[in-house]
């Protein structure tokens, strides 16, 4: 019988996120400070590709049957289709997805794809040029809109993209960006802020809720948003197809209506941290014992062990306090 890792609420842990890197080549304001993160850090902090693939083979040993590849910027991190490569051949692995900012994604689709890559989240907060550059301190909006078509050319799919609403900075964007997904047929989730790190925190003046969302989009297509049933991959997210049309629309509402109950993931952070919750501090030291030897079995268990430590929920808006010392980052969204 396969194996299934179920927490002490009864939820199926299905979805690891795995950090490749908190490197970036963008500093998105509510997610990095302006000098980057852990400039000092040492590279042999960082897991090498061997010892993540350890970890996930350990994982899908124990039932998870999807990862998804984040960061930092995951294609900063040299040959990540090597990686994908690596993971893909593993049984019972069915669902090999990335989020990426898609600077470096035109290079890197065709390799990705061929490797096993099978979906791909896309982060776009504005499409005007000046704009976007200025929300990612540095970023290129052509090279990555030449990456989206790029990622539509080579197959991934689904491609979906992901934007983080902030008032008064690209919350007049809503309307436009629905419309961007129904040219290119893919799907748009809209992002609230969430107050993780400093970085998160500064920007909650900014925070823009879903509901308010929705209410934009729906007059804007004018037409019905059909709620989704059944599964959707997407844990957190609340998915509609705007009727009459194929694309789908979603908001991740984390704020203004936690989604604790449906939270199917945990995180692997790149230095081998496993975070069991993206608003708590409950986390589990995997380096330390994978570097000391211990074996697959040994490595099950500390999973098993950590799964049974997952929080009910997040307290966002009860403490926020607790969340400030992490970094989206780090933690990989
Ligand atoms: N660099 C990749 C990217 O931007 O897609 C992957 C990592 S990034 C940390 C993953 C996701 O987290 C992105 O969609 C980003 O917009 C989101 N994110 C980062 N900080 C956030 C915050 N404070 N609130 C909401 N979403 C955030
Ligand atoms: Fe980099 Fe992604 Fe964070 Fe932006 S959201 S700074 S692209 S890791």
């Amino acid at each position: 019988m396969k194996k299934e890792l179920i927490d002490p609420f009864n939820r199926k842990i299905e979805y690891v996120r795995v950090s490749v890197t908190d490197k970036c080549n963008y500093r998105c304001g509510y997610c990095m400070p302006e000098q980057g993160v852990h400039p000092e850090g040492m590279h042999t902090e960082y897991l090498s590709y061997d010892e993540l693939a350890r970890i996930i083979q350990a994982f899908v040993n124990l039932g998870v049957s999807k990862i998804r590849l984040t960061g930092g910027e995951p294609l900063v991190r040299k040959n990540l289709a090597g990686f994908v490569k690596q993971i893909n051949a593993f049984e019972g692995l069915e669902d090999i997805a990335l989020s990426t900012n898609a600077h470096h994604l035109a290079r890197e689709a065709q390799a990705l794809k061929e490797a096993g890559l099978n979906r791909v989240n896309i982060s776009i907060d504005s499409l005007k040029a000046e704009r976007f550059n200025k929300i990612t301190r540095g970023g290129d909006l052509v090279k990555v809109l030449v990456g989206v078509d790029k990622a539509l050319e080579v197959g991934l799919n689904p491609v979906k993209f992901n934007m983080v609403v902030m008032r008064g900075t690209n919350d007049d964007e809503i309307e436009a960006m629905v419309d961007y997904g129904l040219e290119k047929g893919v799907e748009v989730r809209f992002i609230e802020t969430m107050p993780i790190g400093p970085a998160g925190i500064s920007m909650m003046d900014q925070h823009y809720a879903a509901d308010k969302i929705l209410a934009r989009i729906k007059k804007h297509v004018g037409s019905d948003l059909i709620p989704s049933t059944g599964r959707t991959h997407d844990g957190p997210s609340r998915n509609y197809t705007i009727a009459g049309t194929q694309t789908r629309i979603g908001v991740i509402s984390a704020v203004s209506q936690h989604f604790c109950e449906s939270c199917n993931r945990v995180r692997l952070t790149a230095r081998g941290v496993l975070a069991l919750c993206l608003g708590q501090e409950d986390a589990v030291d995997l380096r330390t014992p994978l570097r000391q030897g211990i074996s697959d079995a040994e490595l099950q268990q500390m999973i098993v062990q950590a799964i049974a430590k997952k929080p009910e929920r997040h307290f966002f808006n009860e403490n926020v306090h607790n969340i400030e010392f992490r970094q989206m980052v780090q933690l990989g969204g």
